[in-house]
C-alpha cells in the first residue's frame, strides 16, 4: 500500500518513519530535488502545479496527504478527483489565508484576537483606529515562521510598514500580551473518531519555534478542555481527516486561537518519544481509517529545535534521556536542521538533563531558560 505525500521536507521524512512499521511505503513530490525525503522515499520531482506530474504521481496510490500547507489548492483538487486526499482540500484553501482561517474561528466561535482586513493604506488607518496600538500587521497568504509581519506600536512604524508592505492582502490583528504561547494537536480519524494530545507550551525567538514543553508546565484541566472543544469545532465543521494543529495564546487565563496548520506540526515533535502514539503515526492511522492510538504522554519533553547549525551528535547522544533526530538538509541560517527530544520521568529530572546539556545549547536562541525555570517552578 502506498501513501502520496505532497511535500518533501522533515514532516514527511518523519511520516514515512512512522509509517514503515506499518507496512506502508511512500511516494513523495516535491519541487526541490533537495527535499530530505529522497533519501528515503520515491519521490517526485516536480512543480504542485504540473498536471502531467501530479497524473503520474498518483498512479497506483491509495491515498494523498501534505505536509506543506501551502500546497495549492488546486493541486489537492486535481489530484481529489483520482484519489482520496486528506485531509480535506477545504482545511487547505482556509488554513493558507489568515483572514478566511480567522473568520472561520469567528463563525465557529471560537475566541481569537480581534482583526480587521486591510487591503490598501487607509484601509490600514482605519483598522489601527479601529484596534489601537500595539498590533500586528500580516500578509494574508503566505506567511510562516514570522515572514511577512510587522509589528506596529507608533505611527511611524505604521509609515514604514506602508513603505515595505506588498500590495497584497494583509490582515491587522490586535497585538496580544500573552502569559504564554499553547498548542494542541488533534486527530480525526476517516471514520470519526477524534483524539487530542496534552497541550505544549511553546518558545519562538525571530518567529521561529525553539523550543516546546510537553505536556505544558501548570496545565489546567479547563485549559486543556477549552483547547480540545475549539479543535473539535474546526475538526467536525471540515469534516477533517488527520492531524490538524491549532496554536493558541494564554492571556488572563483563556485561549485566544491564533492560527492553525491542516497537518503534523513542528510542536508535536516532542509525541515521538513523549507519546504512546506519536502525531505522525496518529495522521496516518486516521487517513487509512484504521484505529487511532493513545495520545496520553509518557514523561515530561522538551523538544529543541536545531536551527541554522548542529552541535556534536555524541554530545547530544552521551545524554541518557536525549533523543537526537537530524533531517539530512544543509546547513543554513534559519533552517531546520534536526531536534533533540529530552523525555524524563519527572519535571525534576527534566530540569537536571536540561541543565546538562551541551555549551552549543545555552545560547539565548534555544530559550532553555524557560524550561529551567518551569522545572524549577514545577519542582518548588
Ligand atoms: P504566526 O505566524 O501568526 O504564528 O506568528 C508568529 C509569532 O508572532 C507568534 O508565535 C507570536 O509569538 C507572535 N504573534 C503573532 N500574532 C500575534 C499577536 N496578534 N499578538 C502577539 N503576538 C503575536
Amino acid at each position: 500500500m502506498t501513501i502520496g505525500i505532497l511535500g518533501g521536507g522533515q514532516l514527511g521524512y518523519m511520516l514515512a518513519l512512522a509509517g514503515y512499521p506499518l507496512g506502508l511505503h511512500f511516494r513523495f513530490l516535491d519541487p526541490s530535488p533537495e527535499a530530505p525525503v529522497g533519501r528515503i522515499a520515491q519521490r517526485v520531482t516536480a512543480d504542485y502545479t504540473d498536471h502531467a506530474a501530479l497524473e503520474k504521481f498518483s498512479s497506483g496510490l491509495e491515498l494523498v496527504t501534505y505536509e506543506f500547507e501551502n500546497v495549492p489548492v488546486e493541486a489537492a483538487d486535481f489530484l481529489a478527483e483520482r484519489v482520496p486526499v486528506y485531509p480535506p482540500p477545504a482545511a487547505l484553501e482556509a488554513a493558507q489565508d489568515r483572514l478566511a482561517e480567522k473568520n472561520l474561528f469567528r463563525k465557529l466561535g471560537i475566541a481569537t484576537t480581534e482583526f480587521a482586513a486591510v487591503s490598501n493604506p487607509s484601509e490600514l488607518d482605519a483598522a489601527i483606529k479601529l484596534l489601537g496600538f500595539p498590533a500586528v500587521l500580516k500578509t494574508s497568504r503566505m506567511g510562516y515562521d514570522g515572514k511577512g509581519q510587522w509589528i506596529l506600536r507608533t505611527a511611524e512604524d505604521v509609515a514604514t510598514a506602508k513603505s515595505e508592505v506588498p500590495p497584497v492582502q494583509m490582515i491587522l490583528e490586535r497585538f496580544v500580551p500573552f502569559t504564554r504561547e499553547l498548542s494542541v494537536l488533534a486527530v480525526r480519524s476517516r471514520n470519526g473518531e477524534s483524539a487530542f494530545y496534552p497541550l505544549a507550551e511553546n518558545h519562538h525567538r525571530s518567529g521561529i519555534l525553539r523550543l516546546s514543553i510537553a505536556p505544558a508546565p501548570r496545565l489546567q484541566e479547563s485549559i486543556q478542555r477549552a483547547a480540545e472543544n475549539a479543535a473539535r469545532r474546526v475538526l467536525e465543521s471540515l469534516k477533517y481527516v488527520g492531524v490538524l494543529a491549532l496554536e493558541f495564546f494564554e492571556h488572563q487565563g483563556e485561549l485566544l486561537v491564533n492560527e492553525m496548520a491542516p497537518r503534523v506540526h513542528n510542536s508535536g515533535h516532542w509525541t515521538i518519544e513523549g507519546a504512546v502514539t506519536s502525531q505522525f503515526e496518529n495522521h496516518l492511522r486516521a487517513v487509512l481509517g484504521l484505529p487511532l492510538g493513545s495520545t496520553g504522554p509518557v514523561g515530561h519533553c522538551a523538544m529543541l529545535n536545531l536551527i541554522g547549525d548542529l552541535p556534536e551528535s555524541s554530545e547530544v547522544l552521551a545524554l541518557p534521556d536525549a533523543h537526537l533526530h537530524l533531517y539530512g538538509k544543509s546547513p543554513r541560517p534559519g533552517r531546520k536542521l534536526g531536534h533533540i527530544t529530552v523525555r524524563a520521568a519527572s519535571p525534576e529530572r527534566l530540569a537536571l538533563r536540561l541543565s546538562e546539556l551541551p555549551a552549543f545549547f545555552h545560547r539565548p536562541d534555544f530559550c532553555l531558560d524557560a524550561a529551567l525555570v518551569h522545572s524549577a517552578s514545577l519542582r518548588a
